[in-house]
């Protein structure tokens, strides 16, 4: 079954930026085509207090993966990118990549869940995905920009385009520029 994935990628520990850079060139290898990334952006944390500020974007990519392997794909990628798992939940981690979407598909089980919990409570996750896919739906057709309208920025920043990915040179960071 090949099908549309939207993966969610942060970190906030380690160079958070080089840790999601990482991360969406890792998902290359699950990919049948060129994975395209969203800018990337600066988040104040969800969880716990005290910690240090995210670095979020969103992939797509085209897949052969089934939801379930695709999942279990991206948990490897995160293992061996060095995510710890003892932690308290929504903590410090140096990589994060949530299934956001995959196709049209729907499922509510207890190690997947799709679309991602999250995704309509999140402008982090919402606002990159929206650059990459701005006419993107839910699968009961809801646009996704009037939940994301509502979300609003607050605590959202652009940081820069995607693009460097393996070359070892950083572009120029133009700011961050707050978007708010
Ligand atoms: P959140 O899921 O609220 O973003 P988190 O990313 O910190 O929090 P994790 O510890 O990474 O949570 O994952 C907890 C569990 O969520 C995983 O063991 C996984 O089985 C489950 N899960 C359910 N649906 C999804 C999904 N669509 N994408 C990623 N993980 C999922
Ligand atoms: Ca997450
Ligand atoms: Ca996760």
């Amino acid at each position: 079954m090949s099908g549309t994935a939207y993966v969610g990628i942060g970190s906030n520990l380690d160079d958070p930026l080089a840790q999601c850079e990482a991360g969406l060139a890792a998902l290359q290898g699950l990919a049948l085509e060129p994975v395209a990334g969203s800018p990337w952006y600066g988040s104040t944390p969800l969880g716990p207090a005290g910690q240090p500020d995210y670095v979020n974007g969103v992939a797509r990519l085209r897949t052969a993966l089934a939801p379930a392997a695709l999942l279990a794909a991206l948990q490897r990628i995160e293992t061996e990118r060095g995510r710890r798992r003892d932690g308290p939940r929504w903590g410090p981690r140096r990589l994060d990549l949530d299934l956001l979407l995959h196709g049209a598909h729907q499922c509510a089980g207890p190690t997947l869940t799709l679309p991602h919990p999250g995704l309509t409570h999140r402008n982090f996750v919402l606002v990159p995905l929206l650059d990459l896919a701005p006419d993107l739906r839910l699968p009961d057709g809801t646009p996704l920009r009037v939940i994301a309208g509502r979300l609003g920025r607050q605590g959202l920043w652009r940081l820069r385009s995607p693009g460097a990915a393996g070359t070892g040179v950083l572009p120029p960071l133009a700011g961050p520029v707050r978007v708010r």
